[in-house]
């Protein structure tokens, strides 16, 4: 499938079940190359972008800008490295220039409140939350100069116009960049092939938009992937896998996957009585959780019960310490 403009990139990543990210490559405004999201620091990441500048004929220093998709590690990890080596401006929505500032300024006290919300909602593990925090950033250099596009705003490249959309609910300062012209539209990771999204509901948000408290990541999600569908991609360049077409097909597909796992919560609470967070997430993964993934599959759990508590279907009720979930009686048999 051609990319009219557009080239990629592809680089692995040490992300379980997520292999590899890609980084896309075009022309720029003027004269020289723009380059959408920058893979992480592992492997040869960083020498393959650079021989992906030479192999387009480039030099490092024709790099114009830097955009990214969103502040997930998979998608900025390089960032700062790229920044030095071509003195290109980065450029990202204004919410994730917030999380990549604090992520740059982590803030302890910040983190222990995460650990106890965490507990309240059944889990404490204090040793692979904070691990975490310390190990994620090891290679990262974040970069000094950020600026800032908006749903609204339109840049250009790969010879055309692209039209911002904001698209929060995976990371909430996610965008994608529409062409109108041939309906193309570099997605980043709201609408992906085959896989969808990890949708993370987190202890006061990810902090960086207050605005939109309360928390509700999957409301946002869902309200993306209406937003991208309206816009009926013809051809769609993800953050992760192939491209493919008939993106509204797949953003209502995704759509309709995360209104089944909402039932199945449902399900689970009409079935079982209160539970907390964490026992539906174990129903719901129904396997065995490897220890990374616990946090993650609490984080997608949390998503749900919470879309479902702000809208009245579900109430909670902290007991020993700990929020449990409970259907509304009308619908336990
Ligand atoms: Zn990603």
């Amino acid at each position: 499938m051609p990319f009219p403009g557009i080239f990629r990139v592809t680089c692995d990543t040490p992300i379980p079940g997520l292999p590899h990210v890609h980084v896309y490559m075009a022309e720029g405004e003027h004269g020289g190359i723009v380059l959408i999201d920058t893979a992480m620091p592992f492997g040869d990441s960083f020498e393959r972008i650079k021989q992906g500048i030479e192999w387009l004929g480039r030099s490092p220093s024709d790099v114009e800008r830097i955009y990214l998709t969103h502040a997930h590690p998979d998608h900025f990890g390089c960032a700062g490295r790229l920044q030095e080596l071509t003195g290109a401006p980065v450029v990202c929505h204004p919410f994730a220039k917030r999380a990549l500032e604090a992520m740059g300024n982590p803030d302890p006290e910040r983190w222990k409140q995460r650990l106890v919300v965490y507990a309240e909602h059944g889990w404490a593990d204090e040793d692979e939350l904070t691990g975490r925090m310390s190990s994620s950033f090891q290679q990262m250099v974040l970069p000094e100069e950020m600026t800032t596009i908006d749903e609204g705003d339109a840049v250009t490249f790969g010879g055309g116009s692209f039209d911002i959309y904001w698209t929060p609910g995976h990371e909430e300062g996610h965008v994608v960049f529409f062409r109108k012209s041939d309906r193309l539209c570099v997605v980043g990771d709201t609408v992906l092939g085959k896989i969808t999204p990890h949708i993370g509901w987190m202890p006061g948000g990810s902090g960086v938009s207050p605005d939109v408290e309360p928390s509700d990541p999957l409301g946002q999600f869902l309200d993306s992937l209406e937003k991208v569908a309206q816009l009926d991609p013809s051809l769609v360049l993800p953050g992760h896998g192939r491209p493919f077409d008939e993106g509204a097909e797949r953003a209502h597909a995704i759509a309709a996957h995360h209104e089944a796992r909402l039932r199945r919560c449902m399900g689970i609470l009409i079935r079982r009585g209160p539970l907390n967070a964490l026992e539906v997430a174990h129903d719901l993964f129904d396997r065995q959780l490897l220890h990374f993934e616990v946090r993650l599959a609490l984080a997608e759990t949390l998503a749900h019960l919470e879309y479902l508590r702000l809208r009245g279907r579900l109430q909670r009720e902290m007991r020993d310490g700990v929020w449990c979930y409970e259907a509304p009686k009308r619908l336990i048999p």
